[in-house]
């Protein structure tokens, strides 16, 4: 299929309005397009970025109806919406002729972990030996084929560790699946892995692919800590992983900007999950990369531009999560003055624990206590 290219100054919708929203519509911003975003939230960080917002349930039709109408071409930011959406989303393609990129197709395999976990079989991305359960789980001689410490996490709207349990014996697990009737889970072994990486790769709408180099992330919390690009890994599976990443969006027939997340264990790349959009570990590329990840995403939904070289420094990203750079001005103000940081914060209203308020850019190599302040 030819697209043809979807000049500026045009609108471009997003689903969401959290911050991927917002930095999406500073990147479109650059490039003279307006943005409207939907979500049910009012006064949402993408708003104050300058986006036109559209608010309501993402069930409600209508309103998304309105919403679909108002725009030359759409988006996500944000991916855990409803099949009813989803579907309705794609009854506008079909008879607007609407672009949507990444197709609901896509959206709807990210959005279920088995899917997504079968899809990555099936390509060849290796993933954790995992067992499907559903509805009331009695054939407990499956059990066997897993290894524990093992993790139970919902199929769906799961995000952030949220939906996970960790299970260290069977025999704790069999106590607690006499009271689960309604499963929709994976039951996953536990990988005792030695790094977390990723790698964020993009797709235009001619079929060229473009990928960062893998970087390494460390979680606290089960929330994303830190990002230190490039990850120190071989070169071989730099590589490797940006070789599965390519499979992975050509295969999906993939249209936009994904983040692919694995495992390392010894020599082996695990795929966990993809991010059908910008990834929080892409943050980096705002500073140190010549196109950044939502640059990308603006480039090819639009399809102005049909391919482009890739560059990156190294560097490390800090995400800003509750109160941690909140409790005293003093620390903003030492991070604003500082010139070796990039801030950019989320124009959230509250601060809440857990919560992602902004995030810090280093340009350099990783270094101690490069964020006490
Ligand atoms: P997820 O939502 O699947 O990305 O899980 C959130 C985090 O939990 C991951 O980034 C890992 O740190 C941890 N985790 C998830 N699955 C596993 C696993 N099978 N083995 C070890 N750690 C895991």
């Amino acid at each position: 299929m030819i697209y043809r290219p979807i000049y500026p100054p045009s609108i471009l919708g997003v689903m969401g309005s959290g911050q991927l929203g917002r930095m999406f519509t500073h990147s479109a911003a650059k490039l003279g397009y307006q943005v409207h975003c939907y979500s049910p939230i009012f006064d949402s960080p993408t708003k104050y970025a300058g986006a036109t917002e559209f608010v309501g349930k993402y069930t409600d039709l209508n309103k998304l109806g309105e919403f679909l109408d108002s725009v030359d071409a759409l988006t996500f930011e944000f991916e855990n919406i409803p099949e009813e959406a989803l579907l309705f989303i794609e009854e506008y393609i079909e008879t607007e002729g609407l672009r949507v990129f990444p197709s609901p197709k896509v959206i709807r395999i990210s959005n279920n972990r088995e899917t997504e976990k079968n899809f990555f079989r099936k390509i060849g991305i290796p993933v954790t030996n995992f067992l499907s359960l559903q509805g009331k789980f009695t054939d407990i001689n499956k059990l066997s084929d897993i290894k524990f410490p093992a993790i139970l996490k919902t199929n769906q709207f799961g995000y952030d560790g949220k939906g996970q349990r960790k299970y260290s014996t069977r025999e704790e697990f069999l106590t607690d699946l006499i009271s689960i009737t309604n499963f929709d889970h994976i039951l996953e072994e536990e990988v005792p892995f030695d790094i977390e990486i990723s790698v964020i790769g993009a797709r235009f709408p001619n079929g060229k692919i473009v990928t960062y180099p893998a970087s390494k992330n460390i979680h606290k919390n089960h929330i994303l800590d830190l990002t230190i690009h490039p990850a120190n890994i071989s070169e071989k599976l730099k590589k490797e992983a940006e070789e599965h990443t390519k499979n992975l969006l050509e295969k999906i027939d993939y249209i936009g900007v994904l983040g692919l997340e694995f495992f390392l264990k010894d020599d082996l790349l695990l795929g966990n999950e993809f991010a059908p959009r910008p990834h929080n570990s892409g943050h980096f590329t705002m500073d140190s990369a010549n196109f950044s990840q939502f640059d990308l995403q603006v480039l090819c939904l639009t399809g102005i531009v049909d391919d482009l070289s890739l560059k990156t420094f190294p560097s490390v990203m800090k995400n800003m999560v509750g109160d941690e750079f909140f409790k005293e001005k003093e620390t903003l103000k030492k991070l604003i003055e500082n010139s070796e940081y990039y801030i950019h914060l989320y124009q959230k209203k509250e601060v809440i624990s857990g919560r992602k308020m902004g995030h810090i850019n280093y340009l350099g190599e990783f270094k101690d206590n490069l964020f006490l302040f």
